[in-house]
């Protein structure tokens, strides 16, 4: 699987920090699964802060001492998904895909636009869904209110920022405004999490917004 667009490192920071809302982290850890290069990356960034934590202010760094940290971050285990998943769900959706994707309930959300909440704690906040556009199809041009991190998980999208397709990661904030287009042929299934309704632009799409419930 060749990778092209990953989360920011800010975004890696703060899963690594364990400051992420649920719904974000899934999204995370299911690229993780997926991807090798964010994978060592998060692996170095929880040595890095522990190893922060660890270190007095007044203290020097001894002779040696960082060739030491440096051949730890190279002994770290990387992150393993260990949950047991259905044929085509990557181990971090287990959990919130008991019966695959193919048993999803969707809900009608606009001409070839369909999509299904995924079940999260009862306090999390934000919203873990699957957005599935038919093939050559538009998801309405959209901001944000929040953060919104889409990772592909099957098809391929494109918009202004490029080709998406499985493995990608999508991580836009509220000033982003895009408009992703299917790329012709399969579905494009798509995990996503938001802290906020999306802002469409289309008057007559507002309007239906809460019909879709979008
Ligand atoms: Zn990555």
């Amino acid at each position: 699987m060749t990778i092209s667009f990953h989360p920011d490192i800010a975004t890696l920071m703060s899963f690594s920090a364990g400051t992420l809302d649920e719904p974000y982290a899934v999204v995370i850890s299911t690229h993780l699964a997926m991807c090798e290069a964010c994978r060592e990356q998060v692996k170095r960034t929880n040595l890095i802060g522990g190893a922060l934590l660890s270190l007095e202010p007044a203290t020097e760094m001894s002779a040696g001492s960082l060739d030491r940290f440096m051949s730890r971050l190279d002994d770290a285990e990387p992150v393993q998904p260990k949950q047991q998943s259905k044929p085509g769900v990557p181990a971090p959706l287990a959990a919130y895909l008991p019966d695959g994707i193919d048993a999803v309930h969707w809900k009608f959300s606009g001409p070839g636009v369909a999509i299904a909440d995924l079940p999260t704690s009862r306090n999390a906040s934000g919203r873990l869904m699957l957005l599935r556009v038919a093939g050559g199809r538009k998801v309405p041009e959209h901001s944000h209110g929040g953060q919104e991190l889409t990772l592909i998980l099957k098809g391929a999208y494109r918009d202004r920022f490029g080709v998406f397709a499985a493995g990608d990661i999508a991580d836009h904030d509220e000033d982003v405004e895009h408009q992703p287009i299917a790329e012709p042929g399969e579905d494009c299934i798509c995990l996503v999490a938001v802290d906020a309704k999306l802002s469409f632009r289309s008057r007559l799409v507002r309007t239906l917004q809460p019909l879709f419930g979008i």
